[in-house]
């Protein structure tokens, strides 16, 4: 009847009310909570299969709420972005991980994640660039993991960007290849380094479809020389199938969460006397 309909109207928009308050109290809280610097920073290896080592740590951003505790960053990166805060957020993140990485051997890169907002902001070549600056990072440390959800805004100037960005000399991943808007054609047109294939692939990755797709993005990852990352590794079952693919490299919990910097299972650099 029309009363039911509409009574169940008021329920479903009360519960909107609700979820919308609750977004907006989030929302406030964050900015404070990227106003007095208290987003932590939590890195997770990138291993060379063949080896166990290290070449990579992902900086992977952290909010501890004073009353309910962690919250992921599903949560709040989205509520950072609606609410226009998620650029001084990732300028957050980039500056820590720029001075964390000075205290990580030479030979480790740190990953950065950029959201689409703070890629298509004007001045981000130069945020970078002092980022480097300030901590004496060299570029070739740093590392910047971008979706494809970049290229659906301007795609010239987006290149652009990309292309002055690697002439910094730092280098660039396309994260979460695979999902989405994904298109073979993204790693042709544009000068990535490295593709991070998402999770969802490596979880399906005893389905011989999953082989045969992970096989024509290898073939093509090779011959753009792109490092290929598979993401989400938690069995070493997964390892051997990625090994006899010829991935090189994994990132998840099999070889560690992600973790604070005192945790990292890195060797320190020698500290320099005088
Ligand atoms: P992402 O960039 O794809 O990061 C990888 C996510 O996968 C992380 O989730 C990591 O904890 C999780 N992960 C890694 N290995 C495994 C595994 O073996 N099993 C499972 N189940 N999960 C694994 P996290 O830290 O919750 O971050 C979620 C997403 O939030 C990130 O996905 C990224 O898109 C975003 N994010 C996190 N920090 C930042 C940041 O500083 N800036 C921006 N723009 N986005 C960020
Ligand atoms: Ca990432
Ligand atoms: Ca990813
Ligand atoms: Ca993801």
């Amino acid at each position: 009847s029309k009363s039911a309909g509409r009574s169940c109207f008021h329920v479903y928009s009360a519960e909107l009310k609700a979820e919308a308050d609750q977004r907006n109290v989030l929302e406030v809280e964050l900015r404070e909570a990227i106003w007095r610097e208290e987003i932590d920073v939590y890195y997770q290896p990138v291993t060379e299969l063949s080896t166990g080592r290290v070449k990579s740590v992902e900086a992977l951003a952290r909010w501890r709420h004073p009353i309910r505790g962690f919250i992921p960053p599903a949560e709040f990166i989205a509520v950072a972005e609606a609410g226009g805060l998620i650029v001084e957020l990732g300028n957050q993140v980039l500056a820590k991980a720029c001075r964390d990485a000075t205290t990580m051997p030479g030979d480790v890169k740190v990953a950065v994640n950029l959201s689409a907002l703070q890629f298509a902001g004007a001045n981000l070549v130069d945020i970078v660039t002092s980022a480097l600056a300030q901590n004496g990072l060299p570029e070739t440390r740093l590392e910047l993991e971008i979706t494809e959800s970049v290229f659906l805004a301007d795609t010239q100037e987006n290149l652009k960007t990309l292309q002055r960005l690697k002439a910094l000399g730092v280098s660039i991943a396309l994260d979460d290849f695979g999902v989405g808007y994904s298109s073979l054609s993204y790693l042709t047109a544009f000068p990535f380094d490295k593709v991070k294939i998402d999770k969802s692939f490596i979880d399906r990755i005893d389905r011989c479809e999953t082989v045969a797709v992970l096989k024509s993005i290898v073939q093509l990852a090779k011959a753009l020389k792109l490092s290929i990352v598979a993401e989400g590794v938690e069995t070493s079952a997964q390892i051997a199938r990625l090994h006899s693919l010829g991935i090189a490299l994994g990132q998840g919990y099999f070889f560690s969460r992600p973790v604070p910097l005192a945790d990292l299972p890195l060797q320190s650099p020698v500290p320099r006397r005088g």
